[in-house]
């Protein structure tokens, strides 16, 4: 038998972006043992990439701005398929939650007269998004990591989690093994918070960081957890194009909501013509779509995007409003953004689609199993506002942390055993082997797949080529192997990650399949409308080894809701 380390803990946060360390400050308060891992370092994860800001209805610049129109700002951009009790919450509970992040120390920026300062964002009816320049997610993440640090929650970071582990029907706890160690690690807990965030790279070109593999979606879809919306998967209309070391990074709509245009290479303001309201600031479907078509009709620029100008603002104007981006394009790319134009282009984003929740206790259909944050679904419908994210995390990471802890306080320990343990070790060191497939080569072709077959625009004949590839691969899966030792091997992560991509990617093309209609971020080039039929969610369970598919329709609950909201679209 493999030796491994055993950790026993009350509540096991499983994540360190913001809803993850959110969660753990929850579980911490509440007078709990807590555990969080993390498959990075402890503050390197995706949330410190965050840039524009965080959606929270303070009305320091636009005193119009309520909850309300929060709410209602959620439902329309979701296409109506948010759950609308959880967009709710959202709306009514950031406020808060901002001003709790003032009170551990973040610094945001300031109205003249001293209130945290907001800046316009796309499909916000008004200027609502609470910002730090162009860094908010790092001022968040280190201000949650100062709280956490200060708290007696145990941080193991580097523990890459491949399994999470029930007894009957409840979830006790999780098996991973610690990258730069190569130990393995059992877990037990009496209820786990899953936080790992997105899953980008399934996508060829993409704003996420290496982390965005989507592993929680996998360990919870194998314990029985059911996901839902997993076809809507959001296009960033700004992404970098060039050098190609640096495509796919984001360009913060920031740039967009402190005046930025865009223009193709006739220097037209095509927006004007797309969405004559809104312009630059319509919804990231709507400006990534019109990005896409000025591109696909040979407007674009030399590198393949459209540009992005911001050069009739002050130099020192951009220098202070947007310094990361303006650092960002002098180091990767040479251009000075107060001078010359930014090239940009659609990249992939955000993962709208996740693990289902109850929207009071942020518990999954698995008991004992919590969701926070991008890896869960249910607040974002067909489209995530800016913003909308961040918000999330805070509200939503609170909200499981507590759960977690009200649940752990009815539950007794159930130690992972041991043969189940052993089994999970043979299956994860069975990747080392002098001769395999190499695991890159099957991540290449299947992000291929995915960018060529399942992107912006999509069409049955597409979705089948874009299926029969990620079956193809799944198939190569059992032959995957990589040469060397189980300490600090990238190799053996990529096995592993795969696995989780391969799933992910399934659940996007199936349902994607599913859905005959265009809505939000699932746009079908063979059926263009938006049908009222498909006002529903599509949901996966895991079957044996197969997907089954349900729907559940959305409904229009609480009722009283419907003041603030046009309700007939329901009707
Ligand atoms: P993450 O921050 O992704 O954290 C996931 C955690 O899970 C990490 O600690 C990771 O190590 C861990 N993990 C994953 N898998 C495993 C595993 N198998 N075992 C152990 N640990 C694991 N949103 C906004 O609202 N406003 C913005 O301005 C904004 N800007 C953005 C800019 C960029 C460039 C990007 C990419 C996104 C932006 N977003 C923004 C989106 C937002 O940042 C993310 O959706 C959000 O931060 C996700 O937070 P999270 O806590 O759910 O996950």
């Amino acid at each position: 038998n493999e030796p491994y380390n055993k950790v026993k803990t009350d509540v096991l946060v499983i994540g360190a972006g913001g809803a993850g360390l959110r969660a753990a400050i929850s579980a911490a308060d509440a007078g709990l043992k807590t555990t969080v891992v993390s498959k990075s370092l402890i503050g390197k994860a995706h949330t410190v990439m965050a840039e524009g800001g965080i959606a929270a209805s303070l009305g320091n610049v636009d005193p119009k701005d309520n909850w309300q129109v929060h709410f209602g700002d959620i439902m329309e951009e979701g296409v109506y398929l948010s759950n609308w009790r959880i967009a709710e919450i959202l709306a009514k509970e950031v406020p808060e939650r901002v001003f709790e992040l003032e009170k551990w120390g973040a610094l945001f920026d300031r109205t003249p007269d001293g209130r945290i300062l907001q800046r316009a964002f796309g499909g916000h009816t008004y200027r609502r998004l609470c910002h730090v320049g162009d860094r908010t997610g790092l001022e968040l993440i280190r201000t949650l990591q100062d709280q956490a640090l200060h708290r007696d929650i145990d941080i193991l970071d580097e523990l890459y989690i491949t399994k999470l582990v029930k007894d009957g029907d409840r979830v006790t706890g999780a098996i991973g093994i610690k990258m730069n160690t190569g130990e393995f690690y059992a877990l037990s807990a009496k209820a786990v918070v899953i936080a790992t965030g997105g899953a980008g790279k399934v996508y060829k070109v993409t704003s996420n960081s290496w982390e965005s593999t989507g592993d929680g979606i996998k360990l919870a879809y194998e314990i029985g957890a059911t996901l839902m919306d997993m076809e809507m998967f959001q296009f960033h209309p700004t992404g970098m194009v060039y050098p190609p070391g640096v495509r796919g990074l984001l360009v913060t709509e920031g740039v967009r909501g402190e005046g930025g245009i865009l223009l193709n290479n006739k220097m037209e303001r095509y927006m004007l013509k797309y969405s004559p309201e809104k312009k630059e600031l319509d919804a990231r479907d709507v400006v990534a779509r019109a990005n896409y078509a000025e591109i696909q009709a040979g407007r674009g620029t030399e590198h393949g995007g459209v540009y992005l100008d911001i050069t009739h603002k002050s130099p020192q104007y951009i220098k202070e409003k947007l310094p990361h981006m303006y650092m960002q394009y002098l180091e990767f790319a040479g251009v000075d953004i107060t001078k010359e134009k930014m090239e940009v282009a659609p990249t992939i984003h955000y993962q709208m689609g996740g693990i289902r929740f109850d929207p009071e206790t942020c518990m999954s259909s698995v008991n004992g199993l919590f969701a926070a944050g991008e890896v869960a679904c249910g607040l974002h419908g067909a489209n995530r506002l800016g913003g909308n994210s961040l918000a999330d995390i805070l509200v939503f990471g609170r909200r499981a942390g507590n759960s977690a802890a009200e649940f752990a306080k009815k539950e007794s320990l159930v130690e992972i055993p041991e043969d189940e343990v052993q089994d999970q070790i043979s299956s994860v060191l069975s990747f080392l082997k002098e001769k395999g497939t190499n695991p890159y080569s099957i991540m290449d072709q299947l992000t291929t797949a995915m960018s060529d077959n399942v992107g912006i625009l999509r069409d049955e004949d597409h979705l089948n080529k874009g299926l029969e590839k990620i079956l193809e691969l799944k198939k190569q899966y059992a032959s995957l192997g990589v040469p060397g030792g189980r300490r600090y091997n990238h190799g053996l992560l990529a096995c592993m990650e795969l696995k989780s991509m391969l799933i992910v990617s399934e659940a996007i093309v199936r349902s994607a399949l599913l859905r005959k209609e265009s809505r939000g971020a699932h746009a079908r080039t063979d059926y263009p409308k938006k049908s009222k039929e498909w006002l529903k969610n599509i949901i996966i369970n895991k079957d044996g080894e197969n997907m089954k598919f349900d729907y559940i329709p959305v409904q229009p609950t609480p009722p009283e809701l419907a003041q603030y909201y046009k309700p007939e679209v329901y009707s």
